[in-house]
Formats: C-alpha cells, sequence, structure tokens
C-alpha cells in the first residue's frame, strides 16, 4: 500500500501555537509541508513517529541571542535545534557581527568580544555581504537580524568616550539604511555597554531614523536596569515615539538589592505607556546573567563568577571574590587581571510579566 505521508506523527499532544488548548491527534507532513492534522489513523507515513502522547509543536523563537558568529561557524545550530529552537533573533543588545567597514579594533572592544574575540569574523563591510554569507552557508534556523549601535559607533566613532560627530552620526544612519535595504528587521542598543555609555539619546533617534520607513523595530538593552530604571525606560519609549516605531525591551530586570521589589514599579510603568504606543518586553526566568567583565557590572551584583578569563584561564568558575582574596588585590584590579574576560552576575529582581 502507498503511504499517504511522508512522516507521520501518531498520537501527538499538539500544542499549536495560537494559544488554543493542547488537544490529541496525529500529523501527516508531505515534503516540508504540514499536509494534514487529526485522526489518521487509517493512515500510512513513510516514516511514522508514535509520540505517545508527548507534545508535538511549532518551532521555538529565541528571541534574544548573540548568535550572529554561531551561525556562520557553526551552521547546524546544534546548542538551538537541540531545543526545538527554529528561529534565532540576532544583534541584540547593540552588538552585531556586520557591518564592520573598516578593521576590528585588537583587542576586539568589548562587549562586540562576546561575537568573536580574535575578530577575524568581523569581516563583513556591509550587512548585504553578511546575509549573502549566511545565504551561501545557510544556518538550520531562521534568523531575523538586528544591526547593531554598538558595532556601528565602534566602526565610526574615533573617541568612543564622546557622543558622535554630526558626520559619524551620519555615517551610521546610512550603514543603518544600509542594513535595513539588505533585510535587517530594526536597530539595537546596549546603551548599558561602555562603548555605547557616552551616545546622548538624540544620536540614537538620529541614526534610527530609517527605521520607520521599513517598519522596522528599536531593541535596546537600556542605559540603567538598576536604580535608574524608570528613566533608561522612558528613554526608550521616547526613542520609539520620536522614530516613529515599536519599542522592545531586552531581558526585562531591575538589578541591586535595594531596588528589591521594583519590578511592580517597572511593569506598571511599561503599562501605563503601552496604552499609547507599541511596546514589547522580553525576560529570563531566572536571576543571573552571563556578559563581559567589567567593575562596574560586578559592582551592582551580590555575586559575580568569573566564566572565562583569557589572560588566567585557571580561574574559570571562581567566585571573583575569592579571586581578588587569592591574588591579595582588590576586585578592580582583580577585574583588570582577569580581562578580557567573562562572568555570572547575580542579584537581580526577577520582573514577573504578565501575558500582555
Ligand atoms: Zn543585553
Amino acid at each position: 500500500m502507498k503511504a499517504n505521508f511522508d512522516l507521520l506523527i501518531r498520537n501527538a499532544s499538539i500544542v499549536d501555537g495560537t494559544g488554543a488548548p493542547r488537544y490529541a491527534g496525529d500529523i501527516g507532513i508531505r515534503g516540508d509541508r504540514i499536509a494534514r492534522i487529526g485522526d489518521l489513523s487509517g493512515a500510512r507515513g513513510e516514516v511514522e513517529i508514535d509520540l505517545k502522547s508527548r507534545i508535538a509543536a511549532p518551532g521555538f523563537i529565541d528571541a534574544h541571542t548573540h548568535d550572529d558568529r554561531l551561525m556562520l561557524s557553526s551552521p547546524d545550530m546544534a546548542p538551538k535545534v537541540s531545543q526545538g529552537i527554529t528561529t534565532v533573533i540576532a544583534g541584540n543588545c547593540g552588538i552585531s557581527l556586520a557591518p564592520m567597514p573598516r578593521p576590528v579594533p585588537q583587542p576586539v572592544t568589548p562587549p562586540l568580544n562576546l561575537l568573536d574575540e580574535q575578530g577575524d569574523w568581523f569581516a563583513f563591510p556591509t550587512f548585504a555581504s553578511y546575509i549573502a554569507a549566511l545565504r551561501d552557508k545557510p544556518p538550520a534556523t531562521n534568523c531575523p537580524l538586528l544591526v547593531g549601535h554598538t558595532t556601528l559607533r565602534v566602526a565610526t566613532v574615533e573617541d568612543l568616550e564622546q557622543p558622535a560627530s554630526g558626520a559619524q552620526i551620519e555615517q551610521m544612519r546610512s550603514l543603518v539604511l544600509e542594513a535595513l535595504e539588505a533585510g535587517a528587521i530594526g536597530v539595537s542598543t546596549g546603551l548599558f555597554y561602555e562603548p555605547s555609555i557616552a551616545a546622548p539619546t538624540e544620536e540614537v533617534i538620529d541614526i534610527c531614523g530609517p527605521l520607520q520607513a521599513f517598519g522596522g523595530v528599536y531593541c535596546t538593552h537600556m542605559r540603567d536596569e538598576a536604580d535608574r530604571v524608570i528613566d533608561s525606560l522612558e528613554e526608550s519609549f521616547r526613542i520609539g515615539r520620536e522614530v516613529g516605531v515599536p519599542v522592545v525591551i531586552s531581558h526585562l530586570k531591575v538589578v541591586g538589592e535595594k531596588n528589591k521589589g521594583r519590578s511592580q514599579e517597572a511593569l506598571s510603568f511599561i503599562e501605563r505607556n503601552m496604552a499609547t504606543q507599541p511596546i514589547c518586553i522580553d525576560c529570563y526566568p531566572y536571576t543571573a546573567g552571563s556578559t563581559v567583565l567589567s567593575a562596574h557590572r560586578a559592582a551592582s551584583s551580590t555575586r559575580v563568577i568569573v566564566s572565562w578569563s583569557k589572560s588566567l584561564p585557571e580561574f574559570a568558575g571562581q567566585d571573583l571574590d575569592a579571586i581578588a582574596r587569592k591574588l591579595g588585590v582588590d576586585q578592580e584590579d582583580a577585574i583588570r587581571r582577569l580581562s578580557p574576560a567573562g562572568g555570572f552576575t547575580s542579584g537581580w529582581t526577577r520582573a514577573t510579566c504578565s501575558a500582555s
């Protein structure tokens, strides 16, 4: 008997992604398409899988990633597809691999070194050339891409401790335009990170100018997720309003022991603003984070575990305070000696999200 389907998934508990309650059923697939969902007990598949009531669901979207380089260096995307993730949004927190129209600084300016420590992968002078490389060797996941403001600053601004000049803003703006024309879905900023701290709100508004015409989004790792979280939310919303685009607040949280409980304040502030402009947030379900090590980030955390260190790799996995004691120096000196390095930081108040 000829098989009705190339793949027949039997006895699935189907969670279809529409928000509807899960239901029992079979799924018949022909080629790369779902051909039928329902009671297919009379049908046959070339390949059959009996799920025995396990869940079948559409692929998950990982809304916040730094997979810009991973997609090129490990196109099988095993760390993602093995978790059921089929779409990754890359280029977050102001950090994108492209465009880099001039040689990336050596050592690679943190936090851009999160993508590639050596710098060899910052090889794409335009966003279009980066997308061409992805198309040439497509990764296993779909990949909506953001273009990062910090990358643009490193590529155009001489003194990162200063606001960009008019000419540099013009240059960044044209790189944003090129990225959007090539297919980027929006701009991300990491105003929290050193290379972008000096950027005033107006610089971001100016470089995001081309977004609206492309239906793009503004996505941000905010300037301050601690004492000034409300000011930073307001800055983000102002950028969205002035540029005329939706705002995505990345990994929403309220950092610092003394801010414990202020998630409620942050969430109601967001909710109020949602009434007048499009706003989204994402957050992760744990009270620690992982990023490049720096003195000001360590200072706002109750505990730091060093995850990697270029100069003192033997300290990976150890507590920063313990390392400082061993070295006989203070925390700041320890960070200097470990750098470039990364760390897990904790001491955050979890932002509990409603479904709205
Ligand atoms: Zn971030």
